[in-house]
């Protein structure tokens, strides 16, 4: 057994990971026929196991068998995952990578995680130097451990939400935005997200072990997954809405204001699951503070973020947060509600009840891990 450096399997975007890949296997085609050997059959367990981690939305472990054939394991998912060509699953898995690529970063040192990010994307980023270093720089700027420029900032800040990546509310001083090493592994692993999911592989004939993966998979997300066309919103999945969702959308019916934070939740979900802006716009009418042109606009606007696919809408977190959550505040309680994190997870799992007519909760219990505990 040839033995892996740790850091190959856990950032499988660097250089020295890809092209560790392609000493292996240099295409598709290759990597396709080593994993038909019999002894690289773990590499495609998992691969699997990682797809369906991030199905369930656990954290992603680094595979930890040792061995420089692990550096396939990441590729191998990617491929499963681009056979079966189903957006919302391109999505989970970019989601779940991203996310352990962020974790095993917060573990590294400053020095490391400035390489990576120079080497893998061709960042422009210096160094500001340590803290003891920093002291004599002006007050505002000594909290920032690096400065990245303007256009590689901009690759990745537009995507996420939070105010302070707006470069309004950014430390800029000719052409560079200064910022802090957690911001830089966000940026790194939002980096890494974007191009999962924007490069898609094309897959030749899958042979015996690959094949049954990918069906195993299939046969997993059916029902967790909704494979193309957003689901038509009829009345029957109305009843699909999460409490927190179902509250919000009864409150504006009734000519209630919702707060910015609401207005953006309901929106960016109602078009997530399907429905389009002049549906989304009319959700607003009843709203005593109703302005055609301008929930037009912030409704279109949310719309065309992400690639056309919208805004995410907000997790369970956050909208317990904003005091959006009716079961958080003990208003309204759904069993599902501690099973997922996020509104779509509770549609989607609601979705396919009412449409297989399953009334009996208690199978929760049993198939899935409880994630969070709201009485
Ligand atoms: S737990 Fe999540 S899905 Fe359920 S009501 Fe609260 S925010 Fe909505």
């Amino acid at each position: 057994m040839v033995p892996v450096n740790p850091h190959l399997v856990k950032y499988p975007f660097s250089t020295e990971a890809r092209d560790a890949s392609r000493r292996l296997a240099n295409d598709v085609k290759k990597l396709v026929n080593l994993l038909e050997d019999e002894k690289n059959e773990y590499i495609i367990e998992e691969a699997e196991a990682r797809i369906l981690a991030a199905i369930d939305q656990v954290e992603l472990k680094a595979t930890s068998r040792g061995d420089s054939h692990d550096v396939l394991v990441y590729p191998t998912s990617r491929l499963i995952v681009e056979k079966i060509d189903v957006p919302r699953l391109r999505e989970y898995q970019a989601e779940a990578e991203s996310k352990a690529v962020n974790k095993h970063l917060g573990g590294e040192k400053s020095k490391f995680i400035m390489n990576l990010s120079q080497s893998s994307f061709g960042w422009n980023i210096e160094s500001l130097g340590s803290a003891v270093e920093r002291v004599n720089m002006h007050e505002l700027l000594r909290r920032y451990e690096y400065r990245i420029t303007f256009e590689n900032f901009l690759e990745v800040a537009p995507s996420f939400r939070s105010p302070e990546w707006k470069l309004v509310n950014r430390m800029i001083q000719a052409g560079w935005v200064y910022i802090s090493k957690s911001e830089l592994t966000r940026l790194i692993s939002g980096k890494f997200k974007q191009l999962i999911l924007r490069g898609h592989l094309d897959v030749p004939e899958l042979p015996g072990r690959l094949t049954q993966a990918v069906q195993r998979i299939e046969t997993e997300i059916r029902g967790k997954i909704r494979k193309s066309a957003p689901l038509e919103l009829t009345e029957t999945l109305t009843t699909a809405f999460p409490p927190c969702v179902a509250m919000m959308h009864a409150d504006s019916s009734r000519g209630k204001n919702l707060p910015h934070e609401a207005r953006f939740a309901i929106a960016s979900f109602l078009l997530r699951i399907g429905m389009d802006v002049e549906e989304v716009i009319a959700v607003f009418k009843a709203a005593p503070d109703f302005a055609r042109a301008s929930a037009g606009y912030q409704v279109r606007h949310i719309a065309s973020k992400g690639g056309g696919k919208g805004y995410d809408p907000p997790g369970c977190r956050k909208m317990q947060t904003f005091g959006l959550c009716p079961v958080y505040l003990g208003e309204v309680f759904d069993p599902l509600c501690e099973y997922v994190l996020h509104p779509l997870g509770f549609y989607e799992t609601r979705a396919w009840e009412t449409t297989k007519g399953i009334t009996n909760h208690s199978w929760y219990a049993s198939k899935r891990k409880r994630k969070q505990k709201l009485r």
